[in-house]
């Protein structure tokens, strides 16, 4: 009866109004968050990501480059203070194979990731993305190497880079120093992020799910500090122990948490392209599926070479560490087709 009365007393849902606003509110995050409604949200922002880029999915392939990085964040397994870490570093030729192999394989977008490493030089970066473009001038170029200078930032961009992935990690001052030694600062973060957009870069923010010290208020405020940036890509996974880090025995994020922020990331920037990440497949072998089904529409696999995979281990157990480029493209495929969607192979642009 009450239902009734609402529908015809003009009740909309709380979804409805997420997506007519294209914003949120704290109160209606913490109700998505518990849990409700989660089958319509995700029917909803499935129609949305399917409205503008159909069932396709893009994908990006990943190089990690080198774990060799200056910075300490408490969370990540190539933090300069562990010891553990074996440290590698990929050569120019090592790269342009990875690079070869992917085009091979369907790729046109490269991701040149890596630890913030003295090593690369302005002069290095701008030589490797000058020799990217020059064979593979139809491709995508993303770096995702860090904080650095505005003119650094135009160098690259100069150079040919096209995209650049930095995760703001958390938009809240207080959670931001608790995941970060002193020498970061969220305000710097946000200030690299407002540079590489000013220069041109389609710009890629996010942050991990569930990481510690997370709440709905800082949660809420990541989705308001992305409505304003209005970033081209999110990228969203749950935060993983690893275990040589200060947060080794840190509950993980969890899948569920993951989806419904994937979902309502979609309804508030319905545009953005939306990653199911490697982290999600890893806490649940159906991981990056789920996320594809509430409104992703972009993977992500690792074109590294075979012998540094296990290296780059930000978080404990990552999938996919033991197989060739080739494999992995083939079996996310097939995943992806399960699920009535088709990987296809171009620089797949923000539309
Ligand atoms: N040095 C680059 C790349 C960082 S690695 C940069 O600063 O942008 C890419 C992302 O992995 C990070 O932005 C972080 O959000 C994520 N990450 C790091 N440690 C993680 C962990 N333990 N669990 C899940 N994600 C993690």
């Amino acid at each position: 009866m009450l239902a009734v009365y609402f529908l015809w007393g003009g009740f909309i849902s709380v979804i409805d109004e997420i997506e007519a606003k294209k914003n949120i509110t704290l109160e209606q995050l913490q109700y998505l968050l518990e849990g409700n409604e989660a089958d319509y949200l995700k029917e909803r922002a499935l129609a949305v990501r399917r409205g503008i880029y159909g069932n396709e999915v893009f994908i990006r392939g990943l190089i990690e480059f080198t774990n060799y990085c200056r910075n300490n964040c408490y969370y990540c397994g190539i933090r300069r203070d562990n010891q553990n870490a074996d440290r590698y570093r990929l050569s120019d030729e090592e790269i342009m194979d990875c690079c070869t192999e992917g085009y091979r394989l369907g790729f046109r977008t490269f991701v040149l990731q890596g630890g913030e490493d003295g090593f690369y030089s302005d002069e290095k970066i701008c030589h490797l993305i000058k020799a990217i473009k020059g064979q593979f001038p139809d491709c995508a170029l993303t770096l995702s190497i860090g904080e650095k200078s505005r003119e650094s930032y135009e160098a690259f961009y100069k150079a040919g880079a096209d995209r650049y992935l930095l995760r703001h990690e958390t938009a809240n001052e207080v959670h931001y120093r608790s995941l970060h030694p002193k020498n970061l600062s969220l305000r710097n973060r946000k200030e690299c992020l407002r540079n590489l957009k000013d220069i041109g870069y389609q710009v890629g923010a996010g942050f991990m799910v569930g990481s510690p010290g997370q709440t709905t208020k800082t949660l809420y405020d990541d989705l308001q500090f992305l409505r304003e940036l209005n970033p081209h890509m999110v990228g969203i996974g749950p935060f993983i122990p690893q275990h040589d880090t200060p947060f080794a025995n840190k509950k993980a994020g969890t899948v569920d948490m993951t989806v419904t922020l994937l979902s309502i990331i979609r309804l508030l920037l319905p545009r953005v392209l939306l990653p199911a990440t490697t982290a999600l497949g890893t806490i649940d072998p159906m991981g990056r599926e789920k996320g594809l089904m509430a409104g992703a529409n972009v993977v992500m696999p690792n074109l590294s070479p075979k012998r540094v995979r296990e290296k780059y281990a930000l978080y404990d157990k990552k999938i996919c560490t033991g197989e060739e480029a080739a494999e992995c493209i083939e079996c996310l495929k097939n995943r992806v087709n399960k699920i009535g969607c088709s990987i296809v192979c171009d620089r797949g642009d923000y539309r």
